[in-house]
């Protein structure tokens, strides 16, 4: 039989039969995550052992693997708390001082010698001064036998796994799968930006000849990895700006829009009205939309959406409207409900908590077109839900709902116009390139008259017994407040304050107010009911996890208290303060955090510094890691191995370019079917 040989590479580890790989090997490759042989060699090591480039500990930079040499000059085995048997060694080399810490080895203590010169590979982390833990080491002595030049691979890897057995099994598989690895990237791409070949790189990068070699190596996998992923999702889009959709008739015969809109009691502001009409051109254009539409919290993209929503009805197409959790999903929902079928719409609202004949007659009336507007949660998509004539889906708050997802709703075969929202202000080239399968709309005006929230970081107790007169002075005047705290639970090692204790503690100080608990735990029913009491002002005062940190929308209330603020991203509490200052009155925001932690605190003071969700943004990358930024975790983008999506930008809007060149140039065909088969891969395993 023969397999086409694209689909070689992805043997699975346990069909292979090569001299000395046993059930063992197998079992520990498996532990550290390899299903197949592409796994395994597109397993790059996370080091090298360069003797042309050993640090010095002056050199060393923390969270970075690598290579230093030092001298020991004492070792120790000092008991632990956990009972862990632990061996620790200062070295020193002249220029600092290491400290080396090995967990569960206590044969060390006996192996290492004082005053001998070793090599320890490893991360190096901040210790008493610099620190690494479990390093691998040499002695120099040995070291000096390496061959001049030579570069060895270091993997992450186990105890059981043993640097020497791990570069054995590579070398092995090279050997006789590394021809299989057929160019996946085009001949024109390859030779514009000029890579090495993929079998040629595959083997610099294990085994490297030279520095030089192994640069290109490493520069090459870094493109082909974002080329899988732009190609994959580009494919996708120009097949679709190849389809002609519907022209939609811009006329608004039965005054849905303006009657919509004159029941607002507001003005768009401009940016709502060009969003709107840039949109509208796209939708007379017989042009599918894919669209992005930016705008800082508050900015108002939800009345664009309900406008965008109601042409669709102009037009007797239904339309769809998804949003990250229940609450939000019924607040769009109760915010709409009742304007719109004063205009004859009817709204239907969908989400995990129906069951049952009621779910069975909601799917029917959306099937009969009988429902014009569906609003649910995400899982609408995963329910085939169907539609008699479906023209429009708006995703809200998107930063939950990633590249690899908005493929998968494409690949069901909807045609209908997409407009993602989202209150994720990250920088524009790295959204262009997040986002490459979309256009980009920016909302980037607040509406008027509306004031910016005041912040304040309280620090100690003193203030925050002042805060607590101030807020009661604010809810006499029947205003309300959010309380939030970072856990569900009471947990000793974090010592965060629980939604629970924070509602004791609120009741304690406020005692004359009504209080409203949300959190994650509680039922979907139960948290649409204290959040419809709260709308309703039955509830002064609402004390919640972060349930409510996207989109909720109560203007009466004016403050906002963030228990723990410290162990909150800048964003989150961006996100959070935008609860608040939703209406024309002055609204404050309390950050309570006693932290000592100098990063917490340069956090907290930005806060109080700016309202600009753009430039908090900048600074949430400038403190965070790229995977931990919002809006780009569910990205596709946030997994990639060889690119820092923070610091490569101009490589990903470099290989974004080459693929919009490539499909264009080849009428959105893939001729290169290894990178087809890659593609495939990639967006299956998600
Ligand atoms: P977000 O962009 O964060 O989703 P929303 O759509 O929830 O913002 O709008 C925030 C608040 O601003 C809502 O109370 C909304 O009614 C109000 N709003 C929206 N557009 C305008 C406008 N042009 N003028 C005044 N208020 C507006
Ligand atoms: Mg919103």
């Amino acid at each position: 039989m023969i397999m086409e040989d694209y689909h070689i590479i992805y043997t699975p580890l346990e069909k292979v039969s090569l001299k000395n790989f046993d059930e063992k090997k197998l079992f520990h490759l498996r532990s550290l995550g390899m299903g197949t042989v592409y796994d395994l060699l597109y397993y790059f090591p996370r080091a090298y052992d360069d003797r042309t480039n050993i640090k010095t500990i002056d050199q060393l930079r923390i969270d970075e693997y690598t290579v230093v040499k030092a001298t020991i000059a004492k070792i120790t085995a000092p008991p632990t708390r956990t009972g862990l048997k632990m061996v620790k060694a200062t070295a020193m080399d002249g220029t600092g001082v290491l400290e080396l810490v090995w967990f569960q080895m206590p044969y060390l203590r006996k192996s290492l010698k004082i005053g001998e010169e070793y090599v320890f590979i490893g991360q190096v982390k901040r210790g008493y001064t610099f620190q690494m833990v479990n390093p691998e080491f040499k002695l120099m002595a040995s070291q000096a036998k390496m061959q001049d030049g030579e570069i060895l691979p270091i993997y992450s890897s186990s105890k059981d796994l043993p640097q020497n057995m791990f570069r054995r099994i590579v070398h092995n598989f090279l050997s006789t799968y590394g021809d299989k690895f057929c160019e996946n990237i085009p001949g024109e791409i390859l030779e514009k930006h000029h890579l090495p070949g993929r079998k040629e790189a595959l083997r610099e990068i294990h085994f490297p000849s030279n520095p030089r070699a192994l640069e290109e190596a490493k520069r090459r996998f870094a493109v082909e990895e974002l080329l899988v992923l732009e190609m994959g999702i580009l494919e996708k889009r120009y097949v679709l700006d190849q389809q002609k959709s519907m022209k939609y008739v811009l006329e608004d015969k039965k005054n849905l829009v303006k009657k919509y809109l004159s029941s607002l009691g507001f003005a768009l502001t401009d940016s709502q009205k060009k969003v709107i009409t840039d949109i509208y051109k796209e939708l007379s254009g017989g042009k599918i939309v894919n669209r992005l539409l930016q705008g800082d919290v508050g900015s108002g993209k939800t009345v664009v959406s309900m406008v965008l929503l109601l042409y669709m009805i102009e037009n007797s197409y239904q339309g769809v409207l998804m949003a990250p959790t229940e609450i939000l999903a019924t607040q769009h929902y109760l915010s709409v409900r009742d304007t719109f079928s004063q205009l004859g719409v009817e709204v239907g609202l969908l989400t995990g908590s129906f069951k049952g004949k009621t779910k069975e007659k909601l799917l029917r009336d959306i099937r009969e077109g009988k429902i014009g507007i569906v609003i649910g949660t995400h899982a609408l998509i995963e329910e085939n839900v169907e539609f008699k004539q479906l023209g429009l889906i708006v995703i809200d708050e998107q930063h939950r709902f990633g590249v690899i997802q908005r493929k998968k709703l494409r690949d069901k075969g909807l045609l209908a116009n997409l407009v993602v929202m989202s209150a994720t202000p990250i920088p524009r080239s790295l959204a262009l390139s997040i986002y490459g399968d979309l256009d980009i709309s920016v909302i980037n005006e607040l509406p008027p008259y509306r004031k910016p929230v005041r912040t304040k970081w309280i620090s100690n107790y003193t203030d925050a017994g002042l805060m607590y007169d101030f807020i009661g002075k604010k809810l006499a005047q029947g205003k309300q407040a959010y309380f939030v705290a970072p856990l569900i639970e009471e947990s000793e090692k974090l010592s965060a304050k629980s939604v629970e204790e924070l509602y004791g503690e609120v009741r304690k100080q406020l005692p004359d107010y009504r209080i409203g608990i949300l959190h994650g735990r509680m039922k979907g029913s139960e948290k649409d009911d204290v959040m419809e009491r709260f709308k309703k002002k039955e509830l002064d005062i609402l004390v919640s996890t972060t349930v409510i940190e996207v989109g909720v929308d109560v203007p009466n209330a004016t403050v906002m208290v963030i228990a723990n603020s410290e162990r909150f991203g800048l964003s989150a509490l961006h996100q959070l303060r935008g609860r608040v200052g939703r209406g024309p009155d002055q609204s404050y925001c309390f950050l309570v955090s006693y932290t000592d932690n100098a990063v917490s605190k340069s956090r907290l003071s930005i806060m109080e510094e700016t309202n600009d969700g753009f430039q908090i943004a900048e600074e949430d990358l400038r403190l965070r890691k790229a995977g931990e930024l919002f809006g780009v975790r569910q990205s596709g983008f946030s997994d990639l191995r060889f690119i820092d999506i923070i610091h490569d930008v101009k490589t990903i809007q470099l290989v974004k370019e080459t693929c919009e060149a490539y499909l264009q140039s080849h009428g959105g065909k893939l001729a290169n079917p290894f990178l087809a088969a890659d593609i495939a891969e990639k967006f299956r395993e998600s």
